[in-house]
């Protein structure tokens, strides 16, 4: 069995979703994970800021989306019948939206379930569109299996017996649809898996029925050794360690949610990156088998903020470090990039909703110094730290870029500067030039 994950873009309209059709319409039994499409998630999120804030243009924009899918299922369908069909069903999805805009409250769990009507919808609807064109196919809804922890983690043992459960019942079907993104929360309450976080979905789906093959179908051939929407003639790389693909993902390359690549990795189960509308192209694998070595790629992480706390304290002490990192600890806020010196230690985080009070914490321990609007580089390549010339040749390329601050060797794989996010475009650029 194989998870084939679609982005947003890859079912961005009528004519895509029946490329997707006929690129799953095979007798390989398979999971096919679908993101909503394109602009929705975007159009749901701005509906779920006016609904906050009771704004009454919140209606009018639910109806204005609901005007784009009634084209949507006008064009998609041939027949009269699925016609209906597909308008009720996107009838029944928006008059749950206008709900909330007349409803009392609008909370977390509202807005989860606002969001998550794009992914339902992009499923249905395609699920119709098999019916209609004589392809057996069966809906997985991943409200029903799909599920995180208290700590917004994937609770892997559930969705492994959930998916097997809902799956039971159809030994003969060959084509699973169920919606990316979407999950259920430790309360069993609507949740998703962040932005981008239908890969997730498909990983972890991979994962729970040990699949054969996680693939991505996305808008691009594959993983590019650069941000092409930054640089111009980035390449696409034929393979990548999960080690190499966990990193970029991680450091911002957005053809990867930053968590996907963990459960394939654990699972030992070969990612392959694909491009719908060229599905000839090669595309890239990533697995456990490469051990090519060298600078193969980079990524840009941005909204990074940098804490700098510096102390004569430190100075020959120990223990210093374990009360600053515990202090970011107790907020829960996760650090990026960590470089020290004798007396002073920076780093980075990107979540930055407790930050204030985390500042007045270490102002115990020192001064404290916050740069906001920074971007992380990050330079990944197998055993990139055993290659001679590779910092030589990072520093070369960046030699006019005023670097914050640097750390190499904290993997075999990776070298990570911070710069200030002005200079993004430029460090890409003169990286791409000096190492490709
Ligand atoms: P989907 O909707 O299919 O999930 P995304 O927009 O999330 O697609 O991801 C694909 C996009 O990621 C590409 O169109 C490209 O602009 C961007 N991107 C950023 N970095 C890279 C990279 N290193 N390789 C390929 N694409 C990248
Ligand atoms: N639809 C969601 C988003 O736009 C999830 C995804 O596309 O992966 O973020
Ligand atoms: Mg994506």
């Amino acid at each position: 069995m194989i998870v084939m994950k679609f982005g947003g873009t890859s079912v961005g309209s009528p004519e895509r979703i029946k490329s997707v059709v006929n690129l799953v319409n095979d007798e390989n039994p398979k999971i096919v994970v679908l993101s909503a499409m394109s602009g929705t998630t975007n159009a749901l999120v701005k509906i779920s800021e006016l609904l906050y804030s009771k704004n009454s243009e919140g209606i009018a924009e639910i109806n204005l989306l609901e005007d784009k899918y009634k084209t949507v299922v006008t064009e998609l369908y041939s027949t009269e019948k699925y016609r209906d069909k597909g308008l009720e069903t996107i009838k029944s999805r928006f008059d749950l939206l206008r709900s909330f805009a007349t409803g009392s409250t609008f909370n977390a769990v509202a807005e989860c379930t606002v969001l998550a009507q794009g992914e339902l919808l992009s499923t249905a609807l395609t699920h119709l569109y098999c019916e209609e064109s004589g392809i057996c196919s069966t809906l997985l809804p991943a409200l029903n299996f799909m599920r995180i922890d208290r700590n917004g983690e994937p609770d892997s043992f559930y969705i492994k017996e959930q998916v097997a459960r809902e799956m039971k019942p159809y030994s003969e079907t060959k084509l699973f649809i169920t919606q990316g993104f979407i999950c259920r929360d430790a309360n069993g309450e609507i949740s998703n898996l962040k932005r981008g976080g239908s890969d997730y979905s498909a990983s972890l789906i991979g994962k729970a029925i040990s699949a054969d093959e996680i693939q991505i179908w996305t808008d691009i051939d594959g993983f590019h050794n650069n941000d092409p929407r930054f640089v111009e003639n980035t390449k696409a790389i034929r393979e990548l360690s999960f080690d190499e693909a966990a990193e970029l993902a991680y450091f911002g390359a957005k053809i990867l949610h930053p968590a996907s690549v963990w459960p394939a990795q654990e699972a030992n189960i070969p990612v392959l990156l694909k491009n719908t509308m060229d599905p000839n192209a090669q595309g890239t694998v990533i697995s456990s088998k490469t051990k090519e070595e060298g600078i193969k790629a980079i990524a840009a992480k941005d909204n990074i903020t940098a804490v700098k706390i510096k102390s004569g304290r430190m100075l020959m002490a120990y223990g210093f470090l374990r009360k600053v990192f515990e202090v970011f600890e107790s907020y829960q806020t996760p650090i990026d990039m960590i470089t020290t010196s004798e007396i002073a230690v920076s780093l980075t985080i990107d979540n930055t909703e407790h930050l204030d009070r985390i500042v007045q914490e270490l102002k115990l321990y020192g001064s404290v110094a916050v740069d906001r609007n920074m971007t992380i580089i990050c330079i990944v390549g197998n055993n990139i730290m055993h290659s001679k010339d590779s910092i030589a040749k990072v520093f070369k390329a960046l030699d006019k870029v005023p670097v914050r601050m640097v750390s190499h060797g904290g993997s075999r794989h990776n070298i990570s500067i911070l710069t200030d996010s002005e200079h993004k475009a430029e460090a890409l650029n003169q990286l791409s030039k000096y190492l490709f």
